[in-house]
């Protein structure tokens, strides 16, 4: 297939400073959860993301000396010469494909707690930890600021002698360069602080170095906000930035554009949808000839080819668009733009970097598994052996199981119950905001349609019997989980109600099945994530007068992983839902529910005619073990595994990844000892 030539400006060169991109696909800076913890998990991650046609791959955040020091989470560094090896890596990773490298260089500031260095953290004034740690930093003086900016131009070179084709100047995001820039947090009476010239100077200075140490090989790149505050969503407040920017423009090879606004920035799709800083981008083309990426979690070609037309960008910028999909170029290249794996927004991969684990993502499975599984995003092992396999179940564990066997070649039968694929996927998505999970399923789908060798079969709910029948080789059951309706108390479950309160006590399932309630509801979030928010948002939208109740101290306590923790609870209060935190559910007698504090232990009442219990769920694993059991133990025809939430419920992104993982391990030979390579610091001669 060839590329639709709509898409031709895509690939078109563009010189910046001293280098050349091979073409507008710019993956920015993006944290990953493995920084300078895990070098060849992310060199390995960084080169097939130019393999896969990303013109500039960046790092993550590289501290460029131990007082900026972001631990627990994972930062990249670029403090000596063992950093520099390090990212040889993936410079050597991402050339070899023919595309540039970007090295952020990043000093925290009033952010980082320094909780590893133990050195006071600097900032441009002695301001309380602005991440919520209980350290405060030092104010710079003059010498401190000479002595930064020494040590900003000594990273620089590490990044030039590592293989770098960009080296950023970072000052947005809350980090030391953004706060001197701030006209409300610089106060500083010296030439660094007061007027505006004077709060750009640091920024101004550290390019001009930056330019003058590495300039002739790298190109110096900028990360700059347009808007000053955070405004309502689109509607930008810009204060000085227009007049900082005419002041710096033609300083930098090229500028990056974030927003004040993190959480519509990095926004999950429950309340974000693609290109939403384009309003923010109004005036910064006219404003500079130098080259701009920006971001807009953007998926569709004609959307990024409409914002270059009309001026917005020069390059298209992704983090998600390319952790989802990191052949997204290739594909739009190839004339395959139907193939694109759409990212979800559902910040699953930002987790890693909240929770200091390994970045993964929903909808690709591969995400940080290149190095430590050898798992490339579009190749997989031929099959085995003529063997057939049934899946029973298509949620996201059943399509990927099916996806993966069915490319490597295997004749498939995915066996679903109900008249349309996708499990919790197609349920969840029909929920207010979810809209764009149906990705999860679309994609797959779209895939299956076109595989000659799998056949799916819908209301086909199987029993043993059914299941002997088929004749398989090989059966995972991917039959998922469902909802329970007791609570949970970190030892064992509780009912809540009896009797014929106990018919008014529902699940999540029971209100996706459209079982709903006919009076004011209390929806119980035992579970942390989005399930309980969501629930309530689509009863209040019902007409039911909701309270949304949990045992934790906030709403959707795990989502500030996801970044959404925040918008999730301004959502539920300006749409009128009651909230009660650090409340658990004692019992429920149709009337009234009984809520105890989490801290006095204090009871008291709240009226509700129902309750919704989003707190756990149980594998549908009865058809598994009816296999197994019996006489049949031991002695069935085919080898049998169950996958996903019928293993193990968790989030969507656990299913997909086992149902790959099942696609990749069947027949092949797995060291059950030694499962995965193990990337970490390496004190040992010759290994790995
Ligand atoms: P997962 O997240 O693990 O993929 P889901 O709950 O999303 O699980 O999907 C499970 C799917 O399995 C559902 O679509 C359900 O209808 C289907 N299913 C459950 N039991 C059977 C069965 N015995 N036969 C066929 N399909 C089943
Ligand atoms: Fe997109 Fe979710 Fe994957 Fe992140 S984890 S890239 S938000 S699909």
């Amino acid at each position: 297939m060839t590329r639709d030539p709509r898409y031709d400006i895509l690939f078109e060169p563009l010189k910046i400073g001293p280098v050349t991109a091979p073409n507008r696909f710019y993956q920015v800076p993006h944290c990953t959860g493995m920084g300078f913890l895990r070098p060849r998990t992310l060199a390995a991650m960084r080169g097939v993301k130019a393999e896969g046609g990303w013109g500039v791959v960046c790092t993550e955040y590289n501290s460029i000396h131990p007082t900026s020091d972001d631990l627990p989470h994972a930062y990249a560094s670029l403090w000596d010469d063992s950093d520099v090896r390090a990212h040889r890596l993936m410079t050597d990773a991402v050339h070899k494909h023919g595309s540039l490298a970007g090295a952020e260089l990043w000093y925290g500031g009033a952010r980082s707690p320094n909780m590893m260095s133990r050195l006071p953290p600097m900032d441009l004034a002695s301001v309380p930890n602005t991440a919520g740690h209980p350290f405060q930093c030092r104010a710079m003086d003059k010498d401190d600021i000479r002595t930064f900016r020494h040590w900003h131009r000594r990273a620089a070179i590490r990044a030039r002698d590592a293989g770098f084709d960009i080296v950023y100047v970072y000052a947005t995001h809350g980090y030391l360069l953004s706060n001197f820039l701030n006209p409300r947090m610089n106060t500083r009476s010296d030439e660094y602080g007061g007027s505006l010239e004077n709060r750009v100077r640091l920024v101004r200075e550290l390019i001009e170095e930056t330019k003058e140490a590495v300039g002739d090989t790298c190109a110096v790149a900028v990360r700059f906000s347009s808007d000053e505050e955070v405004g309502e969503d689109g509607v930008p407040i810009y204060g000085e930035r227009r007049e900082m920017f005419e002041m710096l423009q033609s300083l930098p090879d090229l500028w990056d554009i974030n927003i004040a606004d993190y959480s519509l920035e990095m926004g999950v799709s429950r309340f974000v949808k693609e290109a939403p800083l384009e309003p923010y981008m109004s005036w910064v083309k006219s404003v500079t000839d130098k080259p701009v990426v920006t971001v807009g979690r953007f998926t569709s070609p004609d959307t990024m080819v409409s914002q270059i037309k009309r001026g917005v960008t020069d390059f298209i910028g992704a983090a998600r668009p390319s952790i989802a999909d990191p052949f997204l170029p290739k594909k739009i290249e190839e004339g395959r733009s139907e193939e694109i794996r759409e990212c979800i927004g559902c910040n699953i991969c930002y987790a890693g970097d909240s929770l200091s684990a390994p970045i993964r993502c929903t909808q690709n499975p591969t995400m940080g598994e290149e190095w430590r599984r050898g798992w490339h995003p579009e190749i997989i092992s031929e099959k085995a052996t003529e063997g057939r396999v049934l899946v029973v179940g298509s949620g996201p564990a059943g399509l990927e199981a099916a996806r993966g066997l069915g490319k490597r070649g295997y004749e498939v039968m995915l066996a679903e119950a109900g008249r349309e694929i996708g499990g919790r996927v197609t349920r969840e998505a029909a929920l207010p905001g979810m809209s764009e999970y149906i990705r999860v399923r679309d994609y797959r789908k779209q895939q299956l349609l076109v595989m000659p060798n799998v056949d799916i079969f819908r209301e086909s709910m199987m029993d043993v019997a059914d299941v002997m029948a088929v004749e398989a080789d090989h059966v995972a059951i991917a039959t998922g989980s469902r909802w329970r309706p007791e609570m949970f108390d970190d030892e064992m479950f509780h009912q809540i109600a009896t009797g014929d309160a106990a018919a008014r006590v529902l699940t999540p399932d029971d209100i996706m099945d459209g079982r709903l309630p006919d009076g004011p509801t209390l929806v119980y979030d035992g579970d942390g994530y989005y399930m309980g928010g969501v629930i309530a948002e689509h009863l209040h939208r019902v007409g039911l007068d909701v309270t949304y109740c949990t045992p934790a101290d906030s709403v959707s306590r795990w989502a500030a992983n996801t970044s959404e923790r925040w918008r999730i609870r301004t959502h539920m209060m300006t749409l009128g839902i009651g909230i009660e935190t650090a409340h658990s559910i004692a019992g429920f007698d149709g009337h009234t529910a009984r809520l105890t504090c989490a801290y006095t232990g204090a009871d008291r009442a709240v009226s509700a005619s129902h309750v919704v219990m989003v707190t756990a769920r149980t594998p549908n694993d009865a058809l598994y073990y009816d296999l197994l059991g019996g006489a049949r133990a031991g002695a069935l025809p085919f080898t049998l595994r169950r996958i996903g939430d019928c293993e193990a419920p968790a989030i969507i992104a656990s299913a997909v990844y086992a149902g790959h993982r099942y696609a990749r391990e069947l027949e092949t030979v797995v060291d059950i000892d030694e499962p995965l390579r193990h990337d970490r610091v390496d004190v040992g001669l010759g290994a790995n």
